[in-house]
């Protein structure tokens, strides 16, 4: 936008101007009467995202300044709006009214200032949240752990709640982490943007990302920051934290001060969570199980989606929380689990307990608003009904006989509130409540002698005005008079013109003071009702000033207990999602899963909890389907199941829904099968389905074999690995190799539990030779020429593709489903005469694995190999002889291959 200060612009242009500058990349909400206006550049930005009217107003450089406004009572909607879209706003308010400007000067601006800018990680508004997601604005810093390698911290919190964390990961965990959080809003340094294998991953999430000019603070400045912030001396008190650790943790601290100016957001100290207490993630493989959200991006059709049974909003959020965090701590675990299942059990204690919640709202945020100055009457109305539910449900646990410990934990954080403090503020609140606190009428009648005594004499004013209103018609023996009020003129008296000629002569005219014409109307005033009007406004203002000030002090209050009701908003949450998955637990049959440190996995009758609802809404039944992945014998490594069997048999679902368990068994909640081990996998891989990435201008195939290469590079022992379909996006021979490569490298370097989908059912015949290998299939049945789906696991490969009779219930045309049955029996038949099994079995590549486990793959025929070797003397040969010597051997192993290919 032009803003050259050379140009004279207008004082106000000059004011716009300078604190537009000083605020480049937001829009400048600039606060003008009941609007805040935007100009130039951002103007037009406004004006396309929120569909409304481009005007100007005055001109710069001789151009015309664009402009468009909002409405100061619907800018909410309008912040709602731009944020979703990607803006940032600076929101410019009045310091002081017209008047005050005026005495400095006819000429005089209106001192303005920028009180908070708005951004998509630092909003707390109920409108703008999402009421069970949680709105982190992350902070990443980086450390150099070797020459080469750095790891990195991401600190996160959430201002609408008071939440922060921080943990440092591992380069390649990154992105992973991030996932999980799906912040907001990201505030990542210059360095660390720039760094080579993050750029494009940056690019990818340009929308959140926030950059920062400096590589961030130094450690002895980073400590400073936050020791100020939480007024200690030492941070040993909220653990030990490593450089990039404090760095970030600062970075959200000095975002939230620039975003906030001076308001402070009630953030407990940060939490320093530990690498590796998780249950892994990435981010293709958390997409592709559909956990939060589905591949298109909605929360329909989710996990999440499928079991939230929460109450609360904050309920909700730990929900969501928990299912994108699984645990790896068995004992954790089963501590979540215990409480799951004595809520599932007592079905009494349960509905007793989710009636409850019911009445109680989102204290967290409404806490939060309150403390950074922005909550209103309705907020306080909010934090009251939380405690007056947390006590109630805190007394009715105290007659429960034995409570598991989380559930103890929770109830003892929601008795450690003080009754007082849900007393004071239902005794200050009346019972309706406006949205503003200038609204006024929230302070509760009696509760104030002063604020009484005002309201009172705003009340006897208005009896004296009907009564004014009763003499003057009176006396001037007009029925029609009027006493009325509007902001221009104030009180006056309003008479029908024809009337109104009276007025304005003796004796009349000594009383009333002609004022305005309207049509068919006069106005007068009175010197009574302009002196009535000057004791109503001082009785409204003072009652206005009392009522705030008993607001401030109800929130000054409250201030000093925000931990303890913090808490208790935390455990209100953990209870509210004990209960829900306690509910969906018994409600739908989930058993609760045994989970150990060992490495087995014996899901029994499992189901897939999104496709099971679904079958249900169409009255189809849902097939449960076993899964053993326990190593075999005395093995020490899991095994891996191949899955052959037709299109639409089922291979996918049955595949994630393994992967689902798991999350669910790690996040502490009971699962969809008869019965499950799972022995904790520290790692969840999968590679589903197929998605083009054509942002970042990858084919489907690319993205397929990147992450497979990053499931066969980073898999191990504790890992589960879900790989649907690999190597289908290229000609066949390229893909059954690539696919049969990926078992052996599962099988010998991986060794992870493992199941693997695939339409090549030459792979199955990997089974006879890789010990831990074993073969299922999903059965279907033909019937009168059609194919029919029986959903159903067994162990075994299938005997064909049903590729066609697929198609054929696809609706393909009849003609081409014949002509393709014709050409299948072409191939087939040739197929016969040289079987592709046949040849794989002579390939060298492929057998590599196969023998003793430990054989080098580029060992072709060790006795020729071996004899040549022999009769090499490195210490007799010169360098030349050295070389003509290897290159002898490598002829020799060409040769070799060559004679078994052909
Ligand atoms: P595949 O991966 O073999 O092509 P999918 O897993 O995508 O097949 O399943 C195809 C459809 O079959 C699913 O959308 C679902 O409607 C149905 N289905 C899959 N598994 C089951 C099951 N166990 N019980 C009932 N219906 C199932």
């Amino acid at each position: 936008m032009p803003v050259s200060v050379a140009d004279k612009p207008s004082p106000m242009m000059q004011q716009y101007i300078e604190i537009k500058v000083a605020h480049p990349d937001t829009l400048l909400f600039y606060r003008m009467g009941d609007f805040y206006e935007l100009f130039f550049g951002d103007a037009e930005i406004a004006s396309r995202s929120l569909g409304i009217v481009l005007t100007k107003r005055g001109k710069h450089l001789g151009e015309d300044i664009p402009m468009c406004g909002v409405p100061v009572d619907k800018a909410e909607d309008y912040l709602e709006r731009l944020i979703a879209a990607g803006h940032r706003v600076a929101v410019c308010e009045q310091m002081e009214n017209p008047a005050e400007a005026r005495k400095r000067g006819s000429k005089s601006v209106v001192h303005r200032a920028v009180v908070r800018l708005v951004t998509p990680g630092t909003i707390t508004e109920d409108r703008l949240l999402e009421p069970s997601r949680s709105n982190w604005l992350a902070a990443v810093a980086r450390r150099r752990i070797s020459e080469t390698q750095w790891c990195y911290a991401v600190a996160a919190a959430d201002i609408s709640t008071g939440r922060f964390t921080v943990s440092e990961v591992s380069a390649n965990a990154l992105m992973a982490e991030i996932a999980r959080l799906e912040p907001r809003e990201i505030i990542v340094p210059d360095a660390v943007l720039d760094d080579e294998g993050l750029r494009a991953y940056w690019q990818e999430q340009r929308a959140s990302v926030t950059p920062m000019a400096h590589e961030g603070l130094d450690s002895a400045s980073s400590e400073r920051r936050l020791k100020d912030y939480f007024g200690v001396s030492d941070l040993a008190g909220f653990g030990q934290f490593s450089p990039s650790e404090l760095a970030a943790s600062a970075a959200i601290i000095a975002y939230v001060e620039r975003t906030q100016l001076g308001s402070r957001p009630p953030l407990s100290p940060p939490a320093r969570e530990v690498e590796g207490a998780g249950l892994a993630i990435d981010a293709a493989t958390r997409a592709n199980l559909e956990l939060t959200r589905t591949l298109s991006g909605e929360r329909a059709g989710s996990l999440l989606a499928a079991i939230d049974r929460t109450l609360t909003p904050g309920g909700g959020r730990l929900l969501a929380e928990r299912l994108a965090g699984p645990l790896t701590d068995a004992a954790a675990i089963s501590h979540r689990q215990d409480a799951v299942q004595a809520l599932s059990d007592d079905m009494v204690l349960r509905e007793r307990l989710r009636g409850l919640l019911r009445s109680a709202p989102d204290m967290a945020r409404a806490l939060s608003r309150l403390l950074l100055g922005r909550g209103g009457p309705r907020d306080l109305a909010v934090v009251r009904d939380g405690l007056t539910a947390s006590l109630v449900i805190a007394n009715y646990l105290e007659h429960v006989a034995i409570l598991p410990i989380e559930l103890e934990g929770a109830r003892s954080s929601l008795a450690a509130l003080d009754p007082e403090w849900g007393k004071a503020l239902s005794a200050a609140l009346a019972d309706e409540l406006p949205l503003l606190k200038r609204d006024g009428g929230f302070v509760r009648e009696g509760y104030d002698a002063n604020l009484d005594e005002a309201r009172m004499l705003q009340a006897d004013s208005r009896k004296v005005i009907a009564a004014l209103q009763a003499r003057y018609a009176d006396e001037s023996g007009c029925r029609q008079l009027k006493v009325k009020h509007n902001n221009l003129i104030g009180y006056f008296v309003e008479v029908p013109q024809a009337a109104g000629e009276a007025f304005v002569r003796a004796p009349l005219n000594e009383t009333f003071v002609h004022r305005q014409t309207m049509a068919g109307t006069m106005r007068f005033s009175t010197v009574e009702l302009g002196e009535l009007e000057a004791r109503i406004a001082s009785a409204g203002d003072r009652a206005s000033s009392i009522e705030l000030a008993v607001f401030d002090q109800l929130v000054e209050n409250m201030s000093h207990h925000a931990e303890a009701i913090k808490e208790a908003a935390s455990a209100l949450a953990v209870i509210d999602v004990t209960a829900a998955l306690a509910d969906l637990a018994a409600d739908l049959g989930w058993a609760r899963p045994h989970v150990d440190a060992s490495l087995s996995f014996n899901i029994e009758g499992g189901r897939h909890p999104v496709v099971e609802a679904a079958c249900k809404r169409n009255g189809v039944a849902f097939v449960a389907n076993d899964c053993d992945l326990s190593p075999p014998g005395s093995a020490k490594a899991g095994r891996i199941t191949l899955i052959t069997g037709p299109n639409m048999a089922g291979k996918s679902t049955f595949l994630r829904q393994n992967a689902l368990i798991v999350v669910l068994a790690q996040m502490g909640a009971f699962v969809p099968a008869k019965s499950a081990q799972i022995g904790v996998v520290d790692r969840l891989f999968s590679r589903v389905g197929a998605a083009d990435d054509l942002a970042r201008g990858r084919s489907t195939f690319m993205v397929e074999m990147i992450e497979t290469a990053a499931i066969l590079n980073q898999a191990g022992e504790r890992s589960l690995v879900i790989l649907d379909e690999i190597g289908r996006g290229t000609a066949t021979f390229d893909g059954l190799s690539i696919a049969w490569a990926a078992i052996e490298h599962l099988h010998e370097s991986n060794r992870c539990r493992s199941l693997f989908a695939t339409h090549y059912h030459e792979l199955t015949a990997l089974s006879d030779r890789l010990k831990r290998v074993s073969n299922a299939t999903v059965r279907v049945t033909e019937w009168q020429g059609d194919v029919v789906f029986l959903h159903e696991v067994v162990p075994g490969a299938a005997d064909r593709s049903y590729g066609i009779q697929v198609a054929k219930l696809a609706g393909l045309p009849p003609k081409v489903i014949t002509r393709a049955r014709a050409i299948l029996n072409e191939l087939e038949k040739s197929e016969r005469e040289k079987p592709v099994s046949a040849l794989i079995d002579d390939l060298p590549l492929f057998s590599a694995f196969a023998a003793p486990a430990a054989a080098p793959i580029t060992v072709a025929g060790p006795d020729v190999l071996r004899e040549a070797l022999d009769g090499i003397l490195p210490d007799e040969l010169s360098p030349r002889e050295a070389l003509e010597a290897l290159y002898r051997l490598k002829g020799l192993r060409r040769t070799e291959a060559d004679e078994k290919i052909g």
